[in-house]
């Protein structure tokens, strides 16, 4: 392996993983992050078989063990807080051998960022652009800084300035919903290690233990049902959300000390992976919608992808071909049937969610778990 000088730009869950990976394959690249320090913000996020493979392959399983918990189900519930379908994932654990987690983002990037060579890490060093040339990558910096790299890694996220520079102004795809997370305390009653997602006529909401005796709780909004100038407190939003069974203990959950986080959804409307000598990771290459609860562990994926391609392949241009190729189809997939479904679980129609209420409930036993199972064990 040649000792190439590598930068990554971004120091999110994907950048943060390929530090990892490429380490392990023995490079060193450097990491660089805008902000003061990595970041620990952020609610919850959902770990699925996939993203934990990876992690355990990166020696974090106990650390998931201890930090985060283990889901045994995901269930799909109707308005009145009737279960409609079921995606039993210890059954998944069972035939995969990695459970799916809920854990707070703050507490996985911790996780992470200890895995790594943190003395390569620089923060507060934001890249303004970049460019390929005939002897490396070009890098300019905020700062005034400019530095030609081997490779670069552009894992800064969906505004990323990586695929603007080679790329030009790629839109996002607005799904035209609104979305609020909160962590907050977890109510003593809610004992459950599940995820619950209540569908709604143009909204959803949807809910797990995550660690630290938190819960983490999302909420969905039609655009068309909030004023995006005047964003909704979490009490009139709660006005909205009028759902049935465990959604009265959980709502009640958020106070005003809850975190809350709101987003616009979207996803990236053309996929953006390699120019030369610079290959696109995470959400800046492909920012999928929230709704598998995928967009990290395609990152993650991305990171380990990209090292093994490394690992066997010595010239650069090739390399990044083969990752492009190997990527392009599994992320292009996972970023349009996340759209789908997200559209389906709250559609505003009254025949079409009725449909799809029956659709669910008639599905066999374990056919969906099966296709979970299908969908992220390989890639
Ligand atoms: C509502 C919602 C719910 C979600 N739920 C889940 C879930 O349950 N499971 C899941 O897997 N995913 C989920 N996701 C998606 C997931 O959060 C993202 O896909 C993931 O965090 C993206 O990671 P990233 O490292 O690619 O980008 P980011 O996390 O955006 O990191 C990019 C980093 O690059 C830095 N940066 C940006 N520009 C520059 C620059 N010019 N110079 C230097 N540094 C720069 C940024 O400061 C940032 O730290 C959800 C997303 C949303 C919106």
């Amino acid at each position: 392996m040649k000792n190439y000088k590598i930068l990554i730009i971004g120091g999110g869950i994907a950048g943060l993983t390929a530090m990892n990976r490429l380490e392990a394959i023995g490079l060193s690249p450097i990491l660089v992050e805008q902000a003061q320090s990595i970041r620990t913000d952020g609610t919850g996020i959902l770990l699925g078989i996939n993203a934990v493979s990876i992690l355990a392959k990166m020696g974090l399983a106990d650390h998931l063990a201890q930090n985060a918990i283990k889901l045994s189900a995901m269930v799909g519930l109707d308005e009145k807080g009737d279960k409609i379908v079921v995606d039993d994932l210890a059954y998944i654990e069972e035939k995969s051998g990695f459970g799916t987690y809920g854990i707070r983002r703050d507490t996985l990037s911790k996780i992470l960022l200890e895995s790594i060579n943190q003395a390569n890490i620089i923060t507060g060093k934001k890249v303004v652009h970049i460019a390929n040339e005939e002897n490396g990558v070009k890098v300019s910096f905020e700062d005034g800084e400019t530095h030609i790299y081997d490779i670069v890694v552009g894992a800064d996220g969906i505004h990323s300035i990586a695929r603007k520079s080679l790329f030009g102004d790629i839109p996002l795809r607005d799904a035209k919903q609104g979305c609020w997370r909160f962590i907050a305390e977890k109510p003593e009653e809610f004992m459950q290690n599940a995820i619950f997602e209540h569908m709604g006529l143009g909204k959803r909401a949807g809910y797990m233990p995550t660690d630290g005796g938190k819960l983490y709780i999302y909420a969905l909004l039609d655009s068309d049902k909030f004023d995006k100038n005047n964003i909704p407190n979490h009490a009139q939003l709660l006005e909205q959300f009028q759902f049935g069974g465990l959604w009265k203990i959980v709502s009640s959950a958020i106070t005003d000390e809850s975190k809350c986080v709101f987003n616009e959804i979207k996803d990236l409307s053309e996929i953006c992976i390699t120019k030369g000598r610079v290959v696109l990771i995470g959400d800046a290459a492909h920012a999928i919608t929230p709704n598998m609860g995928q967009g990290a562990a395609m990152g993650i994926e991305d990171a380990d992808v990209l090292a093994e391609i490394l690992s066997e392949k010595e010239d650069i241009k090739k390399a990044l071909a083969k990752f492009e190729k190997r990527r392009y189809k599994r992320v292009k997939m996972i970023r349009d049937k996340s759209y789908i479904l997200g559209k389906m679980a709250q559609s505003s129609s009254k025949i079409l969610s009725a449909i799809r209420n029956v659709i669910f409930k008639k599905l066999p036993a374990k056919s969906l778990s099966d296709d979970t199972f299908k969908t992220l064990s390989k890639w």
